[in-house]
């Protein structure tokens, strides 16, 4: 059986799916086989950042509703052989239930090392929907104190589910950091009181190739992060780069 994670964080826009996309590949390159389910019914970038936006017919909704097998929903990466998506729901109301997810996360994490499930921003019904399925959970956080408060709350609802859940910092400016005008890392840290799994510098790489629907080009910053925090996510321990290097 796979691990299923889901990727979640309070206020929209810190980098779920980015994160979700660049864990994938990370893992994909260690060898790893991934599974990546858009929980975000309605926004549902994640076939789009995969680059097999154009290609896609079935989605969820498609599997519950009877229309398809889940297989039929699944696509891979035109990149990498490792990585597949289940492309969201069209809108929320085509969503199913926590326990409908949970069903169908458990039963294909018997063909993948680790499903991950994206979430949508904030606590509501597409939240409650993509926890269900998870046995462990990121928190993507930017570095700004509402945004680690933000992801605070959710660390203490996920805490009362049972769900152990690790901090991903992502669009850290280091030059910010140093000059003092962006809170480090362990303020963030103390404020979500959630255990550091990785950190991701803001970096325009990171959004042109999201627009792109391609992976990271190994050698910027925000690919090595990656491969940095799927090390962690398998055990490893792996020291955090100095600010300066990021
Ligand atoms: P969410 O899924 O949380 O709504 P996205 O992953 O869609 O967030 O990211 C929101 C926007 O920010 C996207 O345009 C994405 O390309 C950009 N972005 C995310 N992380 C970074 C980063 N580290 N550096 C630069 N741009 C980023
Ligand atoms: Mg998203």
């Amino acid at each position: 059986m796979g691990r299923i994670v889901v990727v979640t964080s309070g206020k929209g826009g810190t980098g779920k799916s980015t994160v979700c996309a660049g864990l994938a590949y990370a893992l994909a390159r260690q060898g790893r086989r991934i599974l990546l389910i858009d929980g975000d019914a309605g926004l549902r970038s994640l076939d789009l950042m995969l680059g097999v936006g154009s290609n896609t017919v079935y989605d969820m909704a498609d599997v519950f509703a009877g229309r398809c097998k889940p297989i039929k929903a699944i696509y891979a990466s035109p990149v990498s052989q490792n990585v597949f998506v289940m492309p969201a729901p069209l809108s929320l109301e085509q969503l199913c239930s926590p326990q409908e997810l949970h069903r169908l996360a458990k039963g294909l994490s018997r063909y993948f090392d680790v499903v991950i499930v994206d979430c949508p921003a904030g606590v509501g019904r597409g939240f409650e929907t993509a926890i269900a399925a998870a046995a462990e959970a990121l928190v993507v956080c930017t570095p700004d104190m509402v945004c680690a408060r933000d992801a605070r709350l959710l660390s203490d609802i996920l805490a009362a589910r049972s769900i152990p859940a690790r901090l991903i910092i992502n669009r850290l400016r280091p030059r910010k950091i140093m000059d003092g005008s962006m809170p480090d890392i362990d303020r963030i840290i103390d404020e979500s009181a959630l255990q550091l799994m990785g950190v991701i510098p803001e970096d325009e790489t990171v959004a042109v190739a999201n627009a792109n629907g391609r992976p990271l080009p190994l050698d910027c910053n925000a690919a090595l992060c990656f491969s940095n925090i799927a090390r962690r996510f398998v055990g490893e321990t792996v020291l955090l780069a100095p600010l300066e290097k990021m």
